[in-house]
């Protein structure tokens, strides 16, 4: 009898869900929204999964993230597959390229965000803004590899080897305490007030958010930590 409800309850379940978003799930359409029913009829493992450089990944970063002189092999980076709840609490579809050392902490980080409603607006590969920091920034986009310098220095970032993550860029600024510069430019609003008493309703990254509980749980340091400047999205191993 308890089989027979189970099998009701998932017809029930599968009727709500599209062939549509079906499609958008296998084919893991960057950015796009899905329902609950839908990812419960994909399986929420198949969500979350670690894969290797796709020859169409590859050439999406071509010349962007994976510039001409780019020293890290392409095999040691690797094409993850999250979902995320966006900043409306809905099921979006987020890529992450990274480093295949820190995969499974992402992937296990990410999954937690996900159960627990942790609200991240957007997840894409930078290279969908041409792997302009600046620009991604200000549309808020979560990211991770991108062959590139330490803003304002010639010394190789930690995004340049796929080991580190910027989170909500926008809503959690890079902030140089020196001359008060804060990227992106439109992040000033967030750039200070960062006690959990806020007037902005937006997930602030500081030490009583879950966020940043899983990243140093998962042995990563936190840029919002540092004492020249407050990276508060950056997160690196
Ligand atoms: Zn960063």
């Amino acid at each position: 009898m308890k089989i027979l409800y189970l099998s009701l309850l998932l017809t029930l379940l599968c009727s709500f869900t599209t062939p549509d978003e079906l499609a958008t799930l296998r084919q893991w359409t960057p950015a796009a929204i899905v329902s609950d029913q839908a990812v419960h009829a994909y399986s929420l493992d198949s969500c979350f999964q670690i894969l290797p450089i796709s020859d169409a990944i590859f050439s999406r970063m071509q010349g962007k993230s994976y510039k001409q002189n780019c020293t890290v092999p392409r095999t040691t980076l690797r094409y993850l597959r999250v979902l995320h709840r966006n900043i409306d609490g809905k099921t979006q579809l987020g890529e992450i390229v990274c480093n295949q050392t820190i995969a499974s902490d992402l992937l296990d980080i990410f999954r937690q965000l996900y159960q627990a409603n942790y609200k991240v607006e957007r997840i894409t590969l930078i290279d969908n803004y041409d792997a302009d920091d600046e620009r991604s920034m200000t549309a808020n986009n979560t990211s991770s590899f991108n062959f590139r310098v330490v803003s304002g220095t010639t010394k190789l970032s930690k995004h340049a080897q796929g080991l580190a993550i910027d989170i909500n860029p926008l809503y959690n600024p890079y902030v140089h305490l020196n001359n008060g510069k804060v990227e992106p430019a439109n992040g000033k609003p967030y750039a200070n007030n960062r006690t959990a008493n806020r007037q902005i309703p937006v997930p602030f990254i500081n030490t009583s958010d879950l966020c940043y509980r899983l990243f140093i749980q998962h042995g990563f340091r936190w840029g919002g930590a540092w004492r020249t400047v407050k990276d508060y999205q950056h997160f690196e191993k």
